[in-house]
């Protein structure tokens, strides 16, 4: 979208003005953008320009569901198959498959599947065999998480095998709903990457929430992985994109709170 209303000097921002205003200032607003519609307001984000020749624009992910401005959910590039299998089927059961790089999906112990059944998660009926389990990778569910309030809402249980089970609307946190009392507990965390830093220790910290009171953390030893898994060279290009990070959330003596990414398996990062 070209323009975003900022909560801080209720201005209405213009791309273009808004990409030219001084770093530091652009620094602060950037965190308390809204979507302009007035029937929708949600947060919104700004991403500068690419390396890769794509100007800078305003997103918001999700919208309000009767939002002017929501434009659908990019359908190609990888994972969108299974996004649009997420929404489409009833699920009762969703087991996520972190399989390092895999792209089929991990066949959990099997005894929920009769002989023949279809392999990769598909949803295979309410039979005489128990509740329905479909396999899922991070991606797929991270683009779920952004696109549909109904998945968001849902009460389906998510598990991940030798973690947690637990309904969706509890497993997923949104960075703005994490507080005290997600302290040292297990869930996916996701929402916006505001912007990102490296400490002194070579640590990566992806930085979230509308006072950057919390963030997630990429150790140093995993930091070079982690560029070549999610495919970006420059820390910047991650601002604007959307993380999944399962893991516990810690609050550090200042009060800050973080996620420490603890295996490359364990994290989803979606453009828009
Ligand atoms: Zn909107």
């Amino acid at each position: 979208m070209d323009t975003a209303y900022c909560k801080l000097d209720g201005v209405t921002y213009y791309i273009a003005s808004f990409a030219s205003l001084p770093q530091r200032e652009i620094q602060e607003k950037r965190r308390h953008l809204l979507c302009p519609d007035p029937k929708c307001g949600w947060q919104a984000y700004f991403k500068r320009a690419a390396s890769s020749g794509q100007g800078a624009c305003f997103g918001a992910r999700p919208h309000a569901p009767n939002c002017s401005l929501a434009a659908p959910i990019s359908e190609s590039g990888p994972g969108s198959n299974e996004t649009k299998d997420i929404l489409r089927n009833p699920m009762d059961h969703i087991v996520i498959d972190t399989a390092f790089g895999a792209h089929g999906s991990l066949h959990i112990d099997g005894e929920d599947e009769a002989p023949g059944a279809p392999r990769g998660g598909r949803f295979t009926g309410d039979g005489p065999r128990g509740p329905a389990k479909m396999n899922r990778r991070l991606r797929p569910l991270l683009k779920s998480l952004i696109s549909s309030e109904q998945f968001r809402r849902s009460s389906s249980v998510i598990e991940l095998p030798q973690y947690l089970s637990l309904p969706v609307n509890q497993f997923f946190v949104h960075f703005d709903d994490a507080g005290p009392e997600h302290e040292n507990r297990f869930h996916g965390f996701w929402g916006l990457v505001f912007d990102t830093g490296m400490s002194y220790s070579g640590a990566f910290w992806l930085n979230t929430g509308e006072y950057d009171e919390l963030s997630v953390m990429i150790p140093a030893h995993l930091y070079d992985d982690f560029k070549k898994r999610f495919g970006f060279q420059l820390d910047y290009e991650l601002e604007g994109m959307h993380v999944l990070v399962l893991g516990r959330l810690r609050a550090a003596q200042s009060g800050k709170q973080y996620i420490e990414l603890e295996d490359l398996s364990m994290c989803a990062l979606c453009d828009d």
